[in-house]
Parts: C-alpha cells; structure tokens; sequence
C-alpha cells in the first residue's frame, strides 16, 4: 500500500532524510518512533505529497507522490492524515467538519454526507454532540472526531502523527483505543507514536528512526525482544 523507496530529503542545507526505505502492505500497522527531530514527521508528511523530497520515491497504493504529474489533491483525499494537533474548523460545527469534505471534494449530497459522518461521529463514541463546536469539546474528544473526519472519506490507508502527545493523560486511553479498533479491522495505519502500549498490542511492525535515518525496521516481537541498534536499545529503556 505504501513502498517508500530511498527518500532522501533536505531543508536547505540540512539533510532532514537520509535513504529512507521502507513499505507498509495492506492491513498493516506501523508504529515509527524516534527521538524528536528525527525526521518522523517529515517522513509521514512526505507519504501523501505535504512535504516535497528531492530524491527516492514514494508509491502510495500504486501511484508515485514524487511524480510531477500526480494530482496530490486527488491522492489526499483517499489517504486520511491524524495530526497532533486536532486542526478541526473551530468555527464548524462538529457535523459540519466531518461532511464539509465529503460534500466539497468526493461530491456527495449533504444528506448522505451527513448520515455517514453522524455513523462515525457514534462510532467514535460523541453522537450526543454532533452540534457542538470543537472548542466545547475536550482535546480526547476532538481527536477522536479528526479520526471520524478522516474516516469518512473512506481513506484506503491512515497516516497518524502523534495524535496522542498533545492530550491530558486522562483522555490518551480514548483516542488509543479507537485507534486499537481499526487496527484490528484490518485498517492500513502508519503511526508516529511512542505510546508503546499500542504498538504491543496492533504494530505489526516498528521502525525507529534517528537523525533522518530509518535504523531498525523490526516485526514487532523482534523490536520489543532487542533491537539491533544501540540507540534504539536506549530509546526503549527510557520510555519503557
Ligand atoms: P520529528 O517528527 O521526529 O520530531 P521532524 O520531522 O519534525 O522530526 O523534524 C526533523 C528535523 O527537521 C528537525 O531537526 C527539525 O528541526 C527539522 N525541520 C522540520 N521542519 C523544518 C522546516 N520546515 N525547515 C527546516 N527544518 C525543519
Ligand atoms: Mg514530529
């Protein structure tokens, strides 16, 4: 589904990639954590076109982000993005940020918009407040909502970034355990996280990464066993 094939990016002078390889296949989770500032969110953002890299590839469910000619509009809209930050129109309703898009960009009706962002919205658990605005929500619940707008283009893969780390402690477990749920429906998932928990129970695999380097790329039981890498030895001892 996703064939990243030695990317190499730089900002300027500063190489934030350095000959990233890796792939994500139908139905697999991948956990990727790092330190911060190796380069994870750029490697995600560089999967569905956010961020431009200058050599290598990207193949993403057959057609190439690095390709000129690819229409990076038309691949966004079927490869669903969770970033740390909610990024929810604070302005919206919370119905309306989950069919704005689906009305604009895959033109459904409103009404069929509506039913399949409200289906969602249940799904993850806040039918009750489908009215509200985002800023009457609480971070927990606004992320869980991100996920149900992301959802309901009916993405063929699911790009996370941190969705965890910006939220009180007490609503990190709510948001973990929708992600737990389409992992185990066989959702395609790419996820920055260092909620090691979540990787135990759904990664197929970890990759870890350092200094814009992909330095393990371990199934999981392997990764958690020993890494190979002194750095990821130490990385897991601390937040382990
Ligand atoms: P991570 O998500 O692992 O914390 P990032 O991908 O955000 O790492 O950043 C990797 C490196 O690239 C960091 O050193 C960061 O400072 C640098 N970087 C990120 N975005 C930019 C940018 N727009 N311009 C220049 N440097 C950047
Ligand atoms: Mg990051």
């Amino acid at each position: 589904m996703i064939e990243i094939k030695n990317v190499s990016k730089w900002y300027g002078q500063f190489q934030v990639l350095t000959d990233c390889t890796t792939e994500v296949k139908k139905g697999e989770v991948v956990v990727v954590c790092g330190p911060s500032g190796s380069g994870k969110s750029t490697l995600i953002k560089c999967v569905n076109g956010l961020e431009p890299f200058q050599q290598g590839d990207i193949v993403v469910n057959g057609t190439s982000v690095g390709d000129p000619r690819t229409n990076l509009s038309k691949l966004r809209s079927h490869v669903g993005m969770v970033f740390q930050h909610f990024e929810l129109f604070p302005h919206m309703t919370i119905t309306d940020n989950l069919t704005i898009a689906q009305v604009k960009v895959l033109g459904r009706s409103r009404e069929e918009a509506t039913d399949k962002g409200l289906k969602l919205l249940d799904r993850v658990g806040l039918k009750a407040h489908a009215h509200k605005h985002p800023g009457q929500l609480s971070g927990g619940q606004q992320q869980r909502v991100a996920i149900a707008r992301a959802l309901a283009m009916d993405p063929i893969c699911m790009l996370f970034d941190e969705p965890t780390s910006a939220l009180d402690p007490e609503m990190i477990n709510e948001v973990l355990d929708v992600m737990v749920e389409l992992a185990q429906e066989g959702m395609t998932m790419m996820c920055v996280t260092h909620e090691m928990g979540f990787a135990r129970k759904v990664a197929h695999r970890v990759i870890f990464m350092d200094q814009g380097r992909i330095v393990e790329d371990a199934a999981k039981d392997d990764f958690f066993g020993k890494p190979h890498s002194e750095r990821a030895q130490q990385f897991l001892a601390k937040i382990l």
